[in-house]
């Protein structure tokens, strides 16, 4: 169980447009994989069908001939290329690495491709200047790559092209000064519109992040709240520990008095005793496996995957001591409090019974239980 992420912005570094921590960046990486996916497909097939188009125009203008064989030749290989880039991506749906790799290999493909096409028409430089720049603005807008990544390969592809342009020797100092300016200015505006982009979608998916955690949390705790619990928690984590045939264990439960420590310490003070018990139950559960609910006022409940009546038990135990050891500082003043708990926990590998439809009432029995016999403890039963 982790704290509130709603109370944690990842940080992003501006200048390469990705979160800094990479946890952070597989996860916005894994909840675009699907659109991602979907734009690196869809701009293969344009690219193949762009290059396949360019040798009917070809043909058609230039005639058919040993060059128009050649020119054919390159495009037909870039727009196989393309096609081997969609079928790799249908093979490794899931797979961040293949789509990036897909990604590269389709702009060092087409970049490759499209500078030997130049070589081969060389008398047409101010031409291909013109399809260079759209070369480079797909590069950083519409084949979705790391952003490095793609302003590597623009940059070396405009570099080579102006190696290229310079070398063939068919334009005049002014026109190459003028063209290299150009595509140098193309590179830089793709690269603050991918820029742009880049930081829009992590922006927005910090934004979604945050909403979706004050729709589930307590804003007081940081716990889950009870419509989560009730929405998607509970079913998840029975269905889950069903399947594998797991064990699941509950632990109901409730602060001691608590009405007392209102009276005595005032509803702030009680706030704070609410607070440090949630940090306990918190820090002494597994991150990312437990869940941790508000029930209610000063009720929680803890849900524990593959965890049996014992583990439950123990949990339990050392959370009453936690709590009952230290009293919690408040406003110069100790507070003291203790809690109740009660515990069940169900084993699917050897229960297929309809028992785990009763868990979190034989969880409340098990609290009152300890609440009856003296508050301070833990009582707990095992559900078929
Ligand atoms: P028991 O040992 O039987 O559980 O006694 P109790 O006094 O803890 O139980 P009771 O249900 O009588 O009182 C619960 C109190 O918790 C009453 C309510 O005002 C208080 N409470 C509920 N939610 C909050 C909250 O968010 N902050 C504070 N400070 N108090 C709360
Ligand atoms: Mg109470
Ligand atoms: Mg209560």
């Amino acid at each position: 169980m982790s704290l509130p992420d709603s109370k944690k912005k990842p940080a992003l570094a501006a200048w390469r447009c990705e979160f800094q921590s990479s946890a952070d960046e597989q996860a916005f990486l894994h909840h675009h994989l699907v659109t991602t996916r979907v734009q690196l497909r869809f701009t293969l097939v344009i690219c193949s069908l762009v290059f396949l188009g360019f040798n009917i125009t070809d043909i058609l203008w230039l005639g058919y001939s040993s060059q128009t064989a050649i020119l054919a030749g390159v495009r037909l290989v870039v727009a196989l290329a393309a096609i081997g880039g969609i079928l790799l991506l249908r093979r490794w749906p899931d797979s961040i690495a293949t789509t990036r790799l897909v990604a590269s290999m389709a702009e060092l493909i087409s970049g490759g491709g499209f500078l030997l096409v130049t070589a081969l028409r060389s008398g047409e430089f101010t031409l291909h200047a013109i399809s260079m720049a759209i070369v480079i603005i797909v590069f950083y807008i519409y084949i979705p790559n790391r952003l490095l990544y793609s302003a590597a390969m623009a940059a070396s592809c405009t570099l080579s092209f102006v190696m290229l342009a310079a070398g063939m020797g068919h334009l005049r100092p002014v026109e190459l000064g003028t063209i290299a300016t150009m595509l140098a200015l193309t590179n830089m505006f793709g690269y603050v519109a991918a820029q742009r982009y880049q930081l829009l979608l992590r922006h927005e998916y910090t934004a979604q992040k945050v909403l979706k955690n004050l729709s589930i949390r307590d804003p007081l705790t940081g716990c889950y709240n009870r419509r989560y619990l009730h929405q998607q928690l509970l079913e998840t984590e029975i269905s889950r520990a069903q399947r594998y045939q797991l064990s699941l264990a509950v632990i109901m439960c409730d602060l001691d008095h608590f009405k007392l420590v209102n009276d005595r310490y005032g509803h702030h003070g009680g706030d704070a005793v609410l607070q440090h018990f949630a940090s306990l139950m918190q820090a002494l559960t597994r991150e990312g496996v437990d869940s941790v609910v508000r029930y209610g006022g000063e009720e929680f409940l803890l849900i524990l995957p593959e965890t049996d009546l014992a583990g439950g038990e123990l949990l339990a135990q050392r959370l009453r001591l936690a709590l009952s050891a230290q009293p919690i500082v408040y406003q110069d003043q100790q507070i003291s409090a203790t809690a109740s708990f009660g515990v069940a926990s169900i084993n699917f590998g050897r229960s297929s019974t309809s028992a785990h439809m009763n868990m979190i009432t034989v969880a409340d029995d098990m609290l009152y239980a300890a609440k009856n016999s003296g508050r301070n403890r833990v009582c707990s039963r095992q559900l078929g």
